[in-house]
């Protein structure tokens, strides 16, 4: 997936991302001050780039705005204080994302996704999928099924398409909320009702 730098000055929640994030596929390095990420940064560069805003040896905001001039990697710093001021203030200082503390990993992964796929064009989904019996074109919008024209919604297609380029993938209903339904929050059941409407239309059993 993508060479990430962690820079976390607690062992244990960096621990845990490395983990969560090698475990997805990403390649890790780690850095537990601003100086040694800034370090890192030059010796090993990094596609992305999670910043701890509260290290000890700099200030957030200066350390982000170190970093920013040393790479162009896109940067989700990582606060523990949810304040509107102080989001923007980051995001004006060079922060393409930001994660509140505590964060699931499930969460961190799905940011770092969307971010990747944002900051690489080419990478984007190929235009035409197909899974099996199953066709998607991303263009024209159109999904058919051994042939057949599905008659779906706006979103039925996005959640198909956005499953069917992940075959033999998990996908968590958070990630299709950040992805599918572009919300930070929602409702569970939303999405297994979306789920249903779409099995059905594809002609599967919930047994199935
Ligand atoms: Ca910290």
């Amino acid at each position: 997936m993508a060479r990430v730098l962690i820079v976390e000055d607690d062992s244990y929640v960096r621990s845990a991302m490395v983990a969560d994030l090698t475990r997805r596929s990403h390649v890790v390095r780690t850095a537990g001050t601003a100086l040694d990420g800034i370090r890192e940064v030059s010796n090993h560069p990094p596609e992305l780039i999670v910043l701890d805003l509260g290290l000890p040896d700099l200030d957030g905001g200066q350390a982000l705005k170190m970093m920013r001039t040393v790479t162009t990697a896109p940067v989700i710093v990582a606060t523990a204080r949810d304040e509107e001021a102080e989001i923007i203030r980051l995001l004006n200082d060079g922060a393409d994302d930001y994660v509140v503390k505590p964060f699931s990993g499930e969460h961190l992964a799905a940011r770092i996704t969307a971010l990747l796929r944002r900051a690489s064009p080419g990478s984007a989904p190929a235009a035409v999928v197909a899974v099996a019996g199953l066709n998607i074109d991303q263009a024209r919008r159109e999904a058919l099924l051994d042939g057949r024209r599905l008659d779906l919604s706006r979103r039925e297609f996005d959640l198909l398409a956005y499953l069917a380029a992940r075959p033999g993938m998990v996908v968590s209903r958070r990630e299709l909320l950040t992805e599918v339904w572009h919300q930070a929050y929602g409702d569970d059941q939303t999405i297994d009702v979306h789920i249903s409407w779409l099995r059905r239309k594809l002609g599967e059993t919930a047994a199935r």
